[in-house]
C-alpha cells in the first residue's frame, strides 16, 4: 500500500467508527427501554385502579347481600303478621301491606344493585386478567430487550477496538509529517482525502490539472487538491 491508500484506509476506518459511536450513542440512551418502561407503568397503574375497584365492588356487595338478609328476614317477619290471622283491624292490616311492598320493592333495588355490581366486578376481573398478561409480557420483553441492548453495546465497543487497533496499526507505517498534516486537515474538514473521479476532486468538486492527476495516479508521493487543500486519492478500480 502507498501513503495515500494507507490515509484512505485510515478514512474509511474512522468514518465507520464514527458510525458505531452514533449507534452506540442511541443505545445508550434506550430509547426503546424508555417507551417500554413507559408502558410497564402504565400497565401496573391499571392494575393497581382494578384491583382497587374490585376491593370497593367487593365491599359493597357484601354489605349490601347483608342488608338483603336483612330486608328477607323483615319481609318474612311481616308476612308471618299479616297472614296470621291475628290481626282483624282494616287500618292494621293496610298498614302491614303497605310495609310488605315496600320491602319488596326494597328488596328488587337491593337485588338489582348487587347484579350491576357483580357485573362490574366480572367485567374488572377481567381486564385485571388481562393488565396482567400484558404487563408480564411487556415485562419479558424489556429483559430480552435490556439483555439485547448490552450485547449489541459489547459488541459495538469491541469492533470499535478492532477498529482503532487497525488504524494505530496503519498510522505506525507512515512519516509524522504526513500523518500530522492528516491530521490538521481532519480538525478543519469532516473529510480530509478526498477521491479523485475523473480529473475532479469529490471534496470540493473542482477540476484538477492533469499534471496534478498524473501525480496522483503515480501514488509516489502526497498530493494536495490546490482549491480546498484535502489529500487526493485515486482507486484504480474506480470506475
Ligand atoms: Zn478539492
Amino acid at each position: 500500500m502507498d501513503t495515500t491508500q494507507i490515509l484512505w484506509k485510515i478514512y474509511e476506518y474512522e468514518k465507520e467508527i464514527e458510525k458505531l459511536k452514533n449507534r452506540k450513542e442511541f443505545l445508550e440512551a434506550n430509547k426503546n427501554l424508555e417507551e417500554l418502561s413507559e408502558g410497564l407503568n402504565e400497565k401496573k397503574y391499571d392494575i393497581t385502579n382494578f384491583k382497587t375497584q374490585l376491593e370497593v365492588d367487593n365491599m359493597k356487595i357484601k354489605r349490601l347481600n347483608h342488608k338483603l338478609k336483612e330486608i328477607n328476614f323483615q319481609i318474612k317477619d311481616t308476612n308471618s303478621r299479616l297472614y296470621s290471622g291475628d290481626i282483624s283491624n282494616v287500618k292494621k292490616l293496610t298498614k302491614l301491606q303497605k310495609e310488605e311492598a315496600d320491602l319488596k320493592q326494597e328488596k328488587e333495588k337491593l337485588e338489582n344493585e348487587i347484579l350491576e355490581l357483580m357485573e362490574n366486578v366480572e367485567t374488572n376481573t377481567k381486564d385485571l386478567y388481562n393488565s396482567e398478561k400484558t404487563y408480564e409480557q411487556l415485562e419479558t420483553k424489556y429483559k430480552n430487550s435490556e439483555k439485547d441492548n448490552i450485547n449489541k453495546l459489547n459488541d459495538i465497543k469491541e469492533q470499535i477496538k478492532e477498529l482503532e487497533n487497525k488504524i494505530e496499526e496503519l498510522k505506525s507505517s507512515l512519516e509524522d509529517e504526513i500523518l500530522s498534516k492528516y491530521e490538521t486537515l481532519k480538525t478543519k474538514k469532516s473529510k480530509p482525502i478526498s477521491k479523485l473521479d475523473d480529473d475532479k476532486c469529490t471534496g470540493c468538486h473542482m477540476s484538477i490539472a492533469s499534471i496534478v492527476v498524473s501525480k496522483v495516479k503515480k501514488g509516489k508521493e502526497v498530493v494536495y487538491c490546490d482549491n480546498c487543500g484535502r489529500i487526493l486519492y485515486y482507486e484504480e478500480d474506480n470506475n
